[in-house]
């Protein structure tokens, strides 16, 4: 059944590609404004392999039976067992969020936990979920944060909002999927408390020269719930609760996760892997 796939997808793709080659070239031919862009004496290559590229060659990786599940060079942060790839931010003792029925609610009294494991550019999928019949409103309503860098032991670093944004207006820049205080997502794509919300990062570590000056700044493309929501969108600095945001160099950084202090309940997480890509 699988060697019959994919001996008829690549010969369909194939006949498409010629397809639309012929197209092009009819179309190239044709067309004077091609002549005007080619500069005078260039030399167009004729022979197809000049632009063929064959190293180095993308590596095999396994993707999960889902897309929801990790593929095979992602590092599992969480996968409803154990809490070992996470410590306190505090003091980097073993994380105390309290473990069960394969999942991890936060614990607001123990402060917040990061990935023991450092990061520098990476992907990450992360899902988490407000409990049904939650209380309060706005910002004190489901409230967490996913630091993609942890720069500290509180909220320091780059903070992807985590709160109940199914009907509960608050300020833009501070609801579910934005970069806290910079950047409101694109939509709202929350799903009603109760149901598991997904996030997909993709994670562009700043850079800092060793003066400590800024190289190039963070970027994060952000998908909830597998909906476009931040298209990378670069970060003016770290997220700040109080005041404009600013970089401070670092390097190598955890991944962390807010234990915020609103008084409504605790929200859960699970199936959490990044793959680091550097
Ligand atoms: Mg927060």
């Amino acid at each position: 059944m699988h060697g019959l796939n994919l001996c008829r997808e690549p010969l369909m793709q194939q006949r498409i590609v010629h397809a639309l080659a012929l197209i092009a070239l009819t179309t190239i031919g044709s067309s004077s404004a091609w002549a005007q862009a080619a500069p005078a004496g260039a030399v167009e290559p004729t022979d197809p392999k000049a632009t063929e590229q064959w190293a180095p060659v993308p590596a095999i990786v396994t993707p999960g039976k889902q897309d929801l599940q990790p593929p095979s060079d992602a590092v599992v942060l969480f996968d409803g067992r154990s809490l070992d790839q996470w410590e306190s931010s505090k003091d980097h003792s073993p994380a105390r969020w309290k473990l069960h029925d394969g999942v991890v609610t936060v614990n607001k009294a123990a402060g917040n936990i990061q990935t023991r494991q450092r990061f520098k550019n990476y992907q990450l999928h992360l899902e988490w979920q407000v409990p049904k019949g939650i209380t309060g409103e706005g910002q004190a309503r489901g409230n967490s944060g996913l630091f993609l860098a942890s720069t500290g032991p509180g909220d320091e670093g780059y903070e992807i909002q985590i709160l109940d944004s199914w009907q509960n207006p608050t300020y833009v820049n501070g609801q579910a999927a934005s970069v806290y205080k910079q950047t409101a997502p694109l939509v709202n794509a929350m799903r009603p408390p109760g149901e598991w919300q997904t996030y997909d990062a993709i994670w562009t570590a700043p850079v800092f020269a060793t003066d400590g000056t800024l190289k190039s700044p963070a970027y994060v493309t952000l998908f909830h719930n597998g909906v476009l929501v931040q298209n990378h969108t670069q970060l003016s600095g770290e997220t700040f609760y109080i005041g404009k945001p600013k970089y401070k160099p670092h390097t190598e950084a955890a991944i962390k996760l807010q234990a915020h202090g609103d008084p409504s309940q605790p929200i859960s997480f699970r199936n959490i892997w990044v793959r680091p890509l550097d």
